[in-house]
C-alpha cells in the first residue's frame, strides 16, 4: 500500500521564481537567493504538507520552458508555485505555460513584509516588483486559460501558509490518484445509475485505473488466511473494540468473528497483490464469501484505503483522495450515504449511515463490535463496528459523471448529536444538518445531481476540494453558507 505518509514524503512542489536580465547579475543573484530563502522558510514553518524545492531564477523563455518540461517529467513533482519577484515579461512564459502538465499555484507575494520607508530607493523598487510583475503574469495565465490557484499574501504569514497548504493537500491527492488502482470486486449494483460512469473519462481526468476482479480472486486469499493470523486479528478486535456478547473467544458467535477476520486478512492480501489503494464490493457479488465485508471495509478505510459500496468506484477514488487531503488533521473521513430523514419542523436532520461500511476514524469513543443479520444479500450475519459520529462542522462530497464531464459536489453540513440513543440501529451513523439550511441543501444537492454515496469528512475542507477540482479541471458545485 502507498500509505498516506508515503504520499506526502514522496512528493514535492517546485518554486519557480521569475525575473529578467534587465537588472544586472547582482540583482539576479539576490532574486535567486530570495527564492531559496522563501522555500527554506516554507519548509521550516511546519505549516506546509509538501516540501518546496526552489529552482534557479528564471530569466529567459528558454529557461522557463526547460524547467516546466523538467517538472512535467519529474515523477515526484506534484505541482509548481510561481512567483514573479521582479517584472518578468510574460510572453516568455507563454510557451512553457501552454505545455505545463502539473497543477499550479500563483503566489502573489513579496520578499520583505514591510516597506523600508526611510531607506527605500529605486534599487529597492527594481528588485521588489511583484506588485506589478505578478499582474503581468496573471494576465497571460488568464488570457491562455491556465488553471491555477492564486494566493496573495506575505510568504511568511500563517494565513498565507494555510491557503497554500490546502492546495498542497489537493495536489498531493491528485498526484496519488495518478498512481491509484481502484480494485472493483464484482460489478456495480445492477441498474444503479449514479454509482456508475465512464472509467475511460475518469482515467483521462484523474489518472486512476479501475480494474475489475471476480470475487473469487478475493476468496482465494480469504481461504488462505492462516489460523495464527486469524487468532491474532480476533485478539486485536477484542482489544480495540467493545465486543458484543457471544463474539468473544468461546462465545456462541465467535466463529462469525473469525470469519470476519479471515475476510479482512484475505482482502488485505488481495489488495496488496493487485496494488490497489481503493476498492469496491457489492452485496450482489459475494459468491464464496460468507459475509459482506463489514469490519474489514471499515478498518481498511481507517488505514487510508478508499472504499465505495455497491461497486461505486468513483466514490472509492474520492474517499481515497479525501483520506490523502485530510491526512494528519483532526477529524476523520468516511464513506457515507444519506440514509433517512428527521422532518420535525425547525429541527430537520439527515441520518447518514450505510449497511455496514462507515470508517471508525469518525467514531466518538470506542466502537462496539457487533454481529447482526443483514436484510439483503442472503449471506451470514456480518460483523461490523457500531458507533456515533461527533457533532461539529463537516462536509459531504460526491463525484458524479455528467457524461463527458465529471462534477464534484460539496455540501457543508453541521453534524449534531443524535436526539436519542438508537438501541436498535446496528450500524455506525452520523447525524447532520445541511448548510445553508436543510431545505436548500437538499434541493440544490439534488439539482446538481449529487449522489446518495459521499465522502464525509471532518478534516477535509471546501477549499481543499475546490482546489482539487480546479487542478483536475472538472466542474465543482459548492453548497454552503
Ligand atoms: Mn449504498
Amino acid at each position: 500500500m502507498n500509505t498516506l505518509e508515503s504520499v506526502y514524503s514522496a512528493a514535492t512542489v517546485w518554486l519557480l521564481v521569475g525575473s529578467q536580465h534587465l537588472y544586472g547579475p547582482e540583482a539576479l543573484k539576490q532574486v535567486d537567493a530570495n527564492g531559496k530563502k522563501v522555500a527554506d522558510g516554507f519548509n521550516a514553518s511546519g505549516n506546509l504538507s509538501l516540501k518546496v524545492v526552489a529552482q534557479p531564477v528564471l530569466t529567459t523563455g528558454e529557461e522557463i520552458s526547460a524547467v516546466i518540461a523538467k517538472a512535467n517529467a519529474d515523477a515526484s513533482c506534484a505541482g509548481v508555485i510561481t512567483w514573479m519577484h521582479t517584472f518578468s515579461p510574460a510572453k516568455m512564459w507563454s510557451p512553457g505555460l501552454l505545455g505545463l502538465r502539473k497543477p499550479m499555484l500563483h503566489l502573489h507575494t513579496q520578499m520583505a513584509r514591510d516597506l523600508p520607508w526611510a531607506t527605500i530607493d529605486m534599487d529597492y523598487m527594481n528588485l521588489h516588483q511583484s506588485a506589478h510583475g505578478d499582474r503581468e503574469f496573471g494576465y497571460i495565465c488568464s488570457r491562455l486559460g491556465i488553471a491555477r490557484k492564486i494566493v496573495a499574501g506575505h510568504w511568511g504569514e500563517a494565513g498565507t501558509h494555510a491557503r497554500i497548504d490546502a492546495w498542497m493537500r489537493a495536489v498531493a491527492a491528485l498526484h496519488d490518484q495518478k498512481k491509484l488502482v481502484v480494485a472493483r470486486i464484482g460489478d456495480n449494483m445492477r441498474r444503479v445509475a449514479v454509482t456508475d460512469g465512464d472509467k475511460v473519462e475518469a482515467e483521462a481526468v484523474f489518472g486512476y485505473r479501475v480494474d475489475g476482479y471476480g470475487v473469487g480472486d478475493v476468496v482465494r486469499h480469504v481461504n488462505e488466511a492462516a489460523d495464527a493470523a486469524i487468532n491474532s486479528l480476533c485478539g486485536e478486535y477484542a482489544g480495540a473494540y467493545s465486543l458484543a456478547a457471544g463474539l468473544e473467544k468461546g462465545g456462541e458467535k465467535h466463529e462469525s468473528l473469525r470469519d470476519a477476520a479471515r475476510i479482512e486478512l484475505g482482502l488485505r492480501a488481495f489488495l496488496a497483490e493487485v496494488g490497489a489503494d481503493a476498492f469496491t464490493d457489492t452485496f450482489e457479488n459475494l459468491h464464496g464469501l460468507k459475509q459482506l465485508p463489514g469490519i474489514a471495509a471499515q478498518r481498511l478505510m481507517a488505514d487510508g484505503f478508499g472504499f465505495g459500496a455497491e461497486g461505486d468506484w468513483k466514490t472509492a477514488a474520492l474517499v481515497r483522495a479525501m483520506k490523502v487531503m485530510g491526512h494528519g488533521l483532526a477529524g476523520g473521513t468516511s464513506f457515507m450515504e444519506d440514509y433517512t430523514y428527521h422532518f420535525e419542523p425547525g429541527r430537520e436532520r439527515v441520518l447518514g449511515a450505510h449497511m455496514l461500511e462507515i470508517c471508525p476514524t469518525i467514531a466518538t469513543g470506542k466502537p462496539a463490535c457487533e454481529c447482526h443479520p443483514l436484510g439483503i444479500g442472503g449471506k451470514e450475519d456480518p460483523v461490523r463496528l457500531v458507533f456515533d459520529a461527533p457533532a461539529g462542522p463537516a462536509l459531504n462530497a460526491s463525484m458524479v459523471d455528467m457524461g463527458g464531464q465529471m462534477r464534484l459536489i460539496i455540501n457543508e453540513v453541521d453534524a449534531v448529536e443524535p436526539d436519542a440513543d438508537l438501541p436498535n440501529l446496528p450500524v455506525a451513523r452520523a447525524v447532520w444538518v445541511p448548510r445553508p439550511d436543510f431545505r436548500t441543501g437538499l434541493e440544490e444537492w439534488i439539482r446538481a445531481g449529487g449522489a446518495h454515496h459521499t465522502g464525509y469528512s471532518y478534516s477535509v475542507t471546501t477549499e481543499m476540494l475546490v482546489d482539487f477540482a480546479e487542478a483536475a479541471g472538472i466542474e465543482c458545485v459548492v453548497i454552503g453558507d
